[in-house]
C-alpha cells in the first residue's frame, strides 16, 4: 500500500483504492476504510495526539482524509462525565456518560461523521452534497457545507420533528421532504446520487462518513486516561456508530495505546423500531426490516444498512441488546436531566432507559466501567415534552405572593421517573 489507507470489500476484500464508492461491484457487500496500521504506528502515538488541536481531528491520522487537508471547523471532544446520581437510580456504581448532545456545531454525534464525509467531498471534486438523514445528519450536513461553500440538497421524512427541519433550512440548504419512511428517502437517495454526481454523505461517501464515528471512541479511550472501558451501551439506527467505536478501541490496541481488553457492546434501539435488538435476542444476525413507529425518530431506521455487523459486534463481545418503549424513552429524558443535567433527544432516552434496564437484569454489574453513549440534544426534540410540565401562574413582584408560592411548592420537588427508580431497586438497592 502506498497510501496510510484504502478502500476494501468487507466480505471479499477486494481493494478500491480511495474513490466514492460504497458497494463492491463484485459481491454487492459494503466497503470499509482500512488503514495500514504499520505506517500509522509512527503518527498515532499517544504524544502526538495530545498535541494535537483539542477536538476530533486530533486522531487525524487515523482517519481518511489526505495530509494536505485543513479542517474548517472543530468538531467533538466532548464531555466524559461520571454520572453518579444517575448511577444510584439505575443501580450503576460505576458509570460515564460520553457527552454528544454538546457536540459542535450541530449538537449531535453526526457533526463527526460529516467533518469526515465533507473533506471527502471537497477532495472528490463534488460542488453538491446531500444526505438521506432522520434529521441529526440533515443538521450537520447543512451546518458544514455552509462553511465550506458547497451547494446541498437534503432528504428527509416529510413528518421530521420541527426543530430538525428549521435546524437545516436555515444553513441555506434546499431540504427535499419526501412522503414515506427514511428508508423510502434513502433508495431514494442513491438514485440521485448516481444520476446527478453528487456526494451524498451516506451513501457514495458512507465509507469515509463512518470513519468519523471512530472518533467517539478514540476520545472515551484517552478520557479514560488511555484505558478501555469494561462495556459500552450505545444506541443504533444504521447500526454503523457501534460497530465503529469497536473499530476505534481494535485500532488502539492493535497500535498498543491501550491494554488489550474485550470490551462487551450493548445496543439500545426504541421498541417502535428495533430489528437490530431483536435480532440480537434471537442470537442471529439476520435482519428483519421493520416498519418504524416510534418517537425517537433519529434512530428510525427500519431496514439498517450495518445491522448485521452491529448485531455481530454485539453477540461476538458478549454484550446485549435492548429495546424501549415510547413511555419510557421520555422518562429516561428526564430522569438523565434531573439527575446529571443532560437534556438529551428521544434517542437519548432511549440509551438512557435501555442502559437502566441492562443493570436491572444483571446483564451489567454494578461496579463494571461503563460508558454510555447520548448522542444528541433535547433541544431538538421538545415536541415529546409538550404537556409535561404545568406552566406555573405568574406571580405579581411581592415578597407574599412568593412566600405563598413557596408554602405551595415546597412539597413537590423534582419526581424522578418511576420506571428507572423501580428498575435500579430490583437490581438490589
Ligand atoms: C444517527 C444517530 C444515531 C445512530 O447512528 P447509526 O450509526 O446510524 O447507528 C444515534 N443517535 C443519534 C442522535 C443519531 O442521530
Ligand atoms: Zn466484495
Amino acid at each position: 500500500m502506498t497510501t496510510a489507507y484504502d478502500l476494501r470489500c468487507r466480505e471479499c476484500g477486494k481493494s478500491y483504492g480511495i474513490q466514492p464508492l460504497s458497494i463492491c461491484d463484485e459481491c454487492f457487500s459494503p466497503l470499509e476504510v482500512v488503514f495500514d496500521l504499520e505506517y500509522a504506528r509512527t503518527r498515532f502515538t499517544r504524544e502526538a495526539i495530545q498535541q494535537g488541536p483539542l477536538n476530533m481531528w486530533r486522531y487525524r491520522a487515523l482517519l481518511p482524509v489526505a495530509d494536505s487537508y485543513e479542517p474548517q471547523t472543530p468538531v467533538g471532544l466532548t464531555p466524559l462525565m461520571k454520572a453518579p446520581r444517575l448511577g444510584a437510580h439505575i443501580g450503576a456504581s460505576n458509570l460515564f456518560i460520553k457527552n454528544d448532545a454538546v457536540c459542535l456545531p450541530t449538537l449531535s454525534f453526526k457533526d463527526r461523521v460529516v467533518a469526515v464525509a465533507l473533506a471527502n467531498a471537497q477532495a472528490f471534486g463534488f460542488d453538491t452534497v446531500g444526505c438521506s438523514s432522520t434529521g441529526n445528519l440533515a443538521n450537520a450536513v447543512a451546518s458544514q457545507a455552509a462553511r465550506l461553500g458547497l451547494k446541498t440538497f437534503i432528504l428527509v421524512p416529510a413528518d421530521l420533528e420541527p426543530a430538525k427541519i428549521l435546524n437545516t433550512q436555515v444553513y441555506g440548504a434546499t431540504l427535499v421532504r419526501v412522503e414515506g419512511s427514511y428508508d423510502h428517502v434513502n433508495r431514494l437517495s442513491s438514485q440521485i446520487a448516481d444520476r446527478y454526481n453528487w456526494g451524498f454523505v451516506n451513501v457514495n461517501l458512507r465509507p469515509y462518513y463512518a470513519e468519523g464515528s471512530k472518533t467517539m471512541g478514540f476520545e472515551i479511550a484517552e478520557q479514560l486516561g488511555w484505558r478501555l472501558p469494561d462495556n459500552i451501551v450505545c444506541p443504533m439506527a444504521g447500526g454503523s456508530l457501534i460497530t465503529k467505536i469497536r473499530k476505534a478501541f481494535n485500532e488502539l490496541i492493535a497500535l498498543g495505546l491501550v491494554e488489550d481488553k474485550q470490551v462487551r457492546f450493548f445496543g439500545a434501539q426504541a421498541t417502535g423500531c428495533s430489528p437490530i435488538a431483536k435480532a440480537v435476542k434471537n442470537g442471529t444476525d439476520v435482519i428483519e426490516p421493520q416498519r418504524p413507529n416510534t418517537i425517537a425518530r433519529s434512530l428510525a431506521i427500519g431496514n439498517p444498512a450495518d445491522g448485521l455487523y452491529a448485531a455481530r459486534a454485539i453477540l461476538a463481545t458478549g454484550g446485549w441488546a435492548e429495546d424501549v418503549s415510547d413511555v419510557e424513552i421520555v422518562s429516561a429524558m428526564q430522569e438523565l436531566a434531573e439527575t446529571e443535567g443532560i437534556f438529551t433527544e428521544t434517542a437519548g432516552g432511549v440509551t438512557t432507559a435501555v442502559t437502566a434496564r441492562l443493570y436491572a437484569h444483571g446483564r451489567i454489574q454494578p461496579d463494571e466501567l461503563t460508558v454510555t453513549c447520548i448522542t444528541g440534544n433535547g433541544l431538538k426534540t421538545t415536541d415529546c415534552l409538550n404537556g409535561a410540565y404545568d406552566r406555573s401562574q405568574a406571580i405579581r413582584p411581592r415578597i407574599g405572593d412568593f412566600e405563598a408560592f413557596v408554602e405551595e411548592h415546597n412539597e413537590s420537588g423534582p419526581k424522578l421517573s418511576q420506571d428507572l427508580v423501580l428498575a435500579g431497586e430490583s437490581n438490589g438497592r
